[in-house]
């Protein structure tokens, strides 16, 4: 069968990386996570104090980041590497995650992501999710997924996934990442998150992970 791009954009924590990596893992295509992109290079400007109101501080930061996926050869998964280290779970940290919407919203940050996030996507047989991934990454897309679920129930997701590595984390706390992340992302002035006139519009609020995936996968065969 001819190999396709399937672009997946929503919410914070409403499903997406699970769906596209079922969805990669089914049709034997690649997973990409663009997310961890923007959490890396976030990583980065923490780590070295960039100052990122700084647009030449934030050009000449981008110079010296290198960002590739490798297989993890136990998971099959990609994982994200920053200069050579394997950043894939310090990423994840709400340290990051209260920045990195922040970071996101800096024209030269998502240029330097876009750039890679195309070249990867080149030889199609791909799946990745974001925010802006069927708008600006692949408008052409032959399937793009919106994905979207109840606040509330997103928050508790996350933050029983969360919960596991940091026992202090609250609920509370999660949520109002999750909000103010969603309020970022939609309202940025460069590529915010939006649904594509021709995506298709996924709620998982009351769906199980099988009944998502079986939806998807029927739009992806079509
Ligand atoms: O997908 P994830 O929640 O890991 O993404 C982290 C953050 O990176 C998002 O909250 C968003 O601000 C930003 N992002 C983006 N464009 C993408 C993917 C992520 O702006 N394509």
């Amino acid at each position: 069968m001819k190999k396709i791009v399937i672009a997946i954009d929503g919410f914070s924590s409403c499903g997406k990386s699970t769906l596209a990596k079922q969805l990669a893992q089914k049709l034997g295509y690649l997973y990409i996570d663009s997310g961890a992109m923007y959490r890396a290079i976030t990583l980065y400007f923490l780590r070295n104090h960039v100052d990122w109101s700084d647009t030449q501080s934030v050009i000449q930061a981008l110079e010296q980041i290198a960002l590739s996926f490798h297989r993890d050869p136990e998971t099959g998964l990609n994982e994200v590497y920053l200069n050579g280290e394997n950043v894939e779970y310090i990423i994840r940290d709400l340290v990051v995650a209260e920045k990195v919407s922040e970071v996101a919203t800096i024209k030269e940050v998502r240029e330097f992501a876009v750039k890679q996030q195309r070249h990867i996507g080149s030889n199609k047989g791909i799946v990745m999710d974001g925010r802006d991934i069927g708008t600006t990454v692949f408008p052409e897309a032959e399937l793009k997924l919106f994905m979207t679920a109840d606040s509330w129930v997103r928050a508790k997701r996350r933050f029983n996934e969360m919960v596991l590595k940091n026992p202090h984390v609250t609920l509370e706390e999660v949520k109002s990442n999750l909000d103010a992340r969603d309020y970022m992302d939609t309202h940025r002035a460069i590529s915010p998150l939006t649904k594509a006139a021709d995506a298709v519009t996924i709620d998982n609020s009351q769906l199980t992970m099988e009944e998502q995936l079986d939806l998807a996968l029927n739009y992806a065969v079509k």
